[in-house]
């Protein structure tokens, strides 16, 4: 079914109809109504960013920006929060990750630009957002081919505030996994940092639904990360967590089949947890039966994403890996 603006009322009258506003957003060719929630805190304080559905086909993610935005109409709060629960309002139409206006991924692109491709024009318009914000909390989660080890992904990048930020949310252990690394020259949470913002990439969720722990997972972030930020009252309980610095991928090396190994079948999702160099991660052959491959890890370390589904295409991460 199409997306049209009275399919995204009748659901937002579910919140009481007031907290989100469609902005109107060009997009080249296109036009769509983007859903914005922008409340204004109690007292003066922090603006805290909150994005979900980057990627259009994760759904955890998207879910928990709905709840976050009812739960937030009453709340008692510092600052102002905008947040804006599904980003890449095409991909999610079509069900995919990328923008499929221009075969994009709004995750790669930023700052975007106003006259540019679908999806430049797009995180152009998220990029003047973050600019209003000390902190970009994006949430992902398993799009509808992968699964996830539910992590925070952080990166240093040598402004103090920002860092400060992060070496909070380690310190406190608000995920039991994060994901901590040099912020490299490009990359957006480095461009984010020059302006003072702190940018927080949130794992949580499974290949093509909702379940409730995941979405409470990412509700227990965003809550911990408002008291690290000033914006409500009180500190995170302190957790344990294993911190990891670097990630490196096993990706396809042509198209074809792709039979991963389930590790552990009876569960929903299954997880990979620790990987250890030279495990059988699945096997993949040609369209015709052919070229049959085994697959193992090259690293041990921590599975943070992996392919669950069969389709293999040239270049597909089969597995990331933390260490
Ligand atoms: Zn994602």
């Amino acid at each position: 079914m199409g997306y049209t603006t009275a399919m995204f009322e009748r659901l937002f009258s579910a919140f009481g109809g007031s907290a989100i506003r469609l902005q109107r957003v060009v997009l080249g060719d296109s036009v769509i109504d983007l859903p914005v929630a922008n409340l204004i805190g109690q007292r003066a304080g922090k603006t805290l960013l909150v994005t979900a559905g980057v990627d259009g086909d994760e759904y955890a993610g998207i879910t928990a920006a709905y709840q976050l935005i009812e739960r937030s109409k009453n709340l008692d709060f510092s600052g102002r929060l905008i947040i804006i629960p599904i980003v890449n309002i095409p991909g999610f139409q079509a069900e995919c990750s990328h923008n499929p206006l221009d075969g994009k991924f709004p995750k790669y692109v930023f700052p975007g630009r106003v006259d540019g491709s679908s999806t430049d024009c797009l995180m152009a318009v998220i990029a003047s957002f973050a600019g209003q914000a000390d902190c970009w909390f994006d949430l992902h989660g398993a799009a509808l081919t992968e699964g996830v080890n539910p992590y925070l992904w952080l990166h240093k990048t040598g402004n103090r505030e920002v860092d400060a930020l992060a070496n909070d949310i380690v310190h406190y252990g608000l995920a039991s996994t994060i994901l901590y690394e040099r912020a490299h020259f490009g990359l957006k949470s480095a461009a984010l940092a020059k302006h003072g913002c702190s940018y927080i990439v949130a794992e949580s969720g499974s290949r093509n639904t909702s379940l409730a722990a995941d979405v409470a997972r990412h509700l227990a972030w965003l809550t911990s990360t408002m008291q690290l930020l000033g914006m409500i009252d009180g500190l995170p309980e302190k957790q344990e967590t294993q911190v990891l610095t670097s990630v490196s991928f096993i990706t396809a090396s042509s198209d074809g089949l792709w039979q991963p190994v389930l590790k552990a079948p009876s569960s929903l999702p299954h997880s990979w947890g620790k990987v250890v160099n030279g495990e059988i991660l699945g096997s993949c052959c040609h369209l015709d039966g052919t070229g049959e491959k085994i697959i193992r890890a090259t690293s041990s370390g921590t599975s943070l994403w992996w392919k669950e589904t069969s389709r293999l295409k040239k270049g597909d991460i089969l597995l990331a890996t933390g260490r």
